[in-house]
């Protein structure tokens, strides 16, 4: 009787244990439930959220009820590390679309420490490109923020000094595009050819522009010219050392895959130029003769860096687009630092019909650089060299 009494004892104690550690489990497995619960999220959120680390919790439980909670914690661009920083300003900010929030806070430029001046640039615009350039770059500047100055500043060429210009051609031209606004005045577009132009800077040495906008004196000659003859010229040409060097290393990869590459003329004397350009205008009148050869002094040729190429059989100008030379040259020439000067659709930026024989010199890094972003050297410049 008394051994029946205690087994029954240690059951009944056994029991007791069993439901105590039943019921803690369910405790601590609800806690997180009944936590987010008391602020407000119903179950089906409660499904989700649960689904985050005990981190991303313990932030969450910082916060009064979100009710974009679920779509920021669902998003392809939630970053956990930012979650503080969503949960703080999209409840802050209720009168602001949370998405905006969201995608100023996820932005590749996003700077921590200004976006209390992001927050309020977003209650007036939409632009969030605009505003964070704006606000990281150009806040102490004076430029009076409308959509219009964000749309421009948020392309990227913008430069802030041509700010005026572009505004005076958007009102001229509110068809076009601001991408396009930028690359025209960049490029100069708003002057004259030969009109408003200025003496080139040659302080930039081997970058030095030279196009209708920018001229080289009649009695410039560039340094350290050499003869380009033999193989590599058609009867023979000058070219900067700098210059030759890496044409002789293009004809000669070139020539691996059959292709003979042949200089017709690289420096052109100004005398030699005004000799030339007055004859096309003879024959051509100066409407056309100025879309193909240019007038003294604003020739590229005479900086030394620039020639004009032909094949084996020294095709014209005008059949050099059909030769195997040139598409060769269309995908190789700026790993030896050229860049086709006067391309196809960017007459209207260069000023000169397509030549697909002009090449310039301009280094590797450069001419890589305009060959991916298929821009012209013009824009290039106006960007990074000016
Ligand atoms: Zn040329």
């Amino acid at each position: 009787m008394k051994k029946r009494k205690l087994k029954i004892k240690n059951i009944l104690i056994l029991l007791l244990i069993v439901i105590i550690i039943i019921f803690t489990l369910l405790v601590l497995f609800n806690k997180n439930n009944n936590t987010l619960e008391k602020i407000g999220y119903n179950s089906l959120e409660i499904q989700e959220l649960e689904k985050l680390s005990k981190e991303e919790l313990n932030t969450i439980y910082k916060y009064d009820y979100n009710s974009n909670l679920i779509y920021i914690v669902s998003s392809e661009n939630y970053n956990k590390d930012r979650l503080d920083l969503y949960m703080d300003y999209t409840l802050k900010n209720n009168d602001i679309d949370y998405l905006k929030i969201f995608n100023i806070i996820n932005h590749e430029n996003f700077k921590e420490e200004n976006i209390d001046k992001y927050i309020t640039h977003l209650k007036k615009f939409d632009n969030i490109d605009g505003i964070i350039k704006y606000v990281n770059e150009y806040e102490n500047s004076n430029v009076k923020l409308n959509s219009t100055t964000l749309s421009l500043i948020k392309e990227k060429y913008f430069i802030i000094d041509f700010l005026d210009r572009y505004l005076n051609y958007y009102e001229k031209h509110k068809d076009l595009e601001y991408k396009e606004i930028i690359t025209r005045v960049n490029s100069n577009l708003d002057y004259q050819f030969y009109t408003d132009s200025n003496k080139s800077d040659l302080t930039k040495e081997m970058y030095t522009l030279v196009n209708k906008y920018n001229y080289l004196n009649k009695d410039y000659v560039p340094d350290n010219l050499v003869n380009v003859t033999g193989m590599y010229a058609r009867d023979k040409a000058e070219l900067v050392n700098v210059a030759y060097d890496n044409f002789v290393k293009m004809a000669d990869d070139a020539r691996k895959s059959n292709l003979t590459i042949k200089i017709t003329t690289g420096y052109r004397s100004y005398n030699f130029q005004s000799t030339l350009y007055n004859n096309y205008v003879k024959v051509d009148g100066v409407k056309n003769a100025d879309t193909y050869s240019a007038r003294p002094g604003y020739s590229e040729h005479q900086l030394g860096y620039s020639a004009d190429l032909t094949n084996a059989k020294n095709v014209a100008f005008d059949d050099f687009e059909n030769t195997d030379e040139y598409k060769w040259l269309k995908d190789n020439a700026h790993k030896y630092g050229f860049i086709m000067r006067y391309p196809k659709a960017k007459e209207y930026i260069t000023g000169y019909m397509f030549e697909s024989w002009h090449y310039r010199y301009v280094g590797i890094e450069i001419a890589t650089y305009i060959y991916e972003n298929n821009i012209t050297y013009e824009e290039y410049y106006a960007y990074f060299l000016r």
